[in-house]
């Protein structure tokens, strides 16, 4: 069963490592999204990827929820040191990704091709394609004006007050070689529980993508980032109430729309209507756990499938 999965970072990464207990690691796609990446001190930082990568090869520092396990600090120290910005964190470990990326870019190879390798180097069986090789930048409106996503997440830790999401360059942008053809040729597509308006609209946003989620002849099935009226981690919850957005799984299904077929939702929470439904605890805590919700999203694609 080929399955693609649409993801961010956190949330998403737990969901393909329990798609990667029931199913060959050949038959999973994770289209990633990368209005995330940013320039810092001239390296090329794509987090949702690099989530992905640390997570599903075992190498992610589970205490942090960002960066790599075994870590390091000698060049932020140096680089604090002689007054450089260190309100991004790049342990040593991780920041050979970073400079490889950053090298390989510079020479005009794709972001998809450098993935793919780092993900061969790791030992990764699935296939982890970025949404784009194409610059988009997530960008808030807030009350502290326009913020670039990393500014708003990490130097300012989500306080700013988000008026308005926008996805700068998305317009000009193409799917990487491949999204359109993993959404088209699948038996399900999985939306993962990541944030809706943060990880999972940049790539709704990349003309094309939205198209072929319409038109792929697969069941797609969104798991909800909602349980019992809080997300789980992260802006989501905080960021919906800005945006005047109910914490309910009916915002979910009504903020994707007529493209999903099916949702996962956690035990007591609401059923939106017009939706095939399954109901697990959706909250992926141990490896069973993230089985489990995935062979549950699994089932319902086969049963809406029929
Ligand atoms: P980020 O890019 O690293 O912020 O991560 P994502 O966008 O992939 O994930 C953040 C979202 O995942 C949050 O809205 C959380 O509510 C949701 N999330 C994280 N872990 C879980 C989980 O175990 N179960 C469910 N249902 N949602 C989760």
């Amino acid at each position: 069963m080929k399955v693609t999965v649409l993801t961010g970072g956190v949330g998403g990464a737990k969901l393909v490592l329990g798609l990667l207990q029931v199913l060959p690691a050949a038959d999973v796609t994770a289209i990633v999204n990368t209005g995330d990446d940013f320039r810092h001190i001239g390296l090329h930082v794509s987090p949702d990827i690099d989530t992905l990568l640390y997570t599903l090869s075992g190498k992610a520092n589970p205490a942090l929820g960002w960066g790599r396990a075994d870590e390091s600090w000698n060049f932020l120290d140096t680089l604090r040191a002689m007054g450089g910005p260190d309100w991004f964190a790049l342990g040593d470990r991780d920041l050979a990704l970073h400079v490889l990326r950053t090298a390989r870019l510079a020479q005009g190879q794709g972001l998809d091709a450098i993935t793919a390798d780092f993900a061969r180097a790791m030992g990764i069986g699935a296939a982890i394609v970025p949404m784009t090789n194409d610059c988009v930048a997530t960008q808030l409106d807030t009350d502290e004006g326009r913020l670039d996503f990393q500014h708003y997440f990490v130097a300012r830790r989500c306080t700013p007050h988000v008026r308005q999401v926008h996805f700068d360059g998305a317009d000009a942008a193409r799917p990487a070689p491949g999204v359109i053809a993993a959404i088209h040729g699948a038996d399900a597509v999985l939306v993962a529980p990541s944030n809706p308006f943060l990880s999972i609209d940049p790539l709704l946003a990349v003309p094309g993508i939205a198209d072929a989620l319409v038109a792929t002849p697969a069941p797609v099935v969104a798991i909800s980032p909602i349980i019992a009226g809080k997300a789980v981690k992260g802006p989501t919850a905080k960021l919906m109430a800005e945006l005047g957005i109910a914490l309910a799984n009916r915002s979910i299904a009504a903020h994707y729309g007529a493209w999903i077929d099916g949702l996962v939702i956690d035990l007591g929470d609401d059923a939106p209507p017009g939706l095939a439904i399954a109901r697990t605890e959706t909250l992926m805590r141990d490896h069973a756990d993230k089985a489990r919700v995935a062979q549950v999203a699994l089932d319902l694609a086969a049963s809406i499938a029929g």
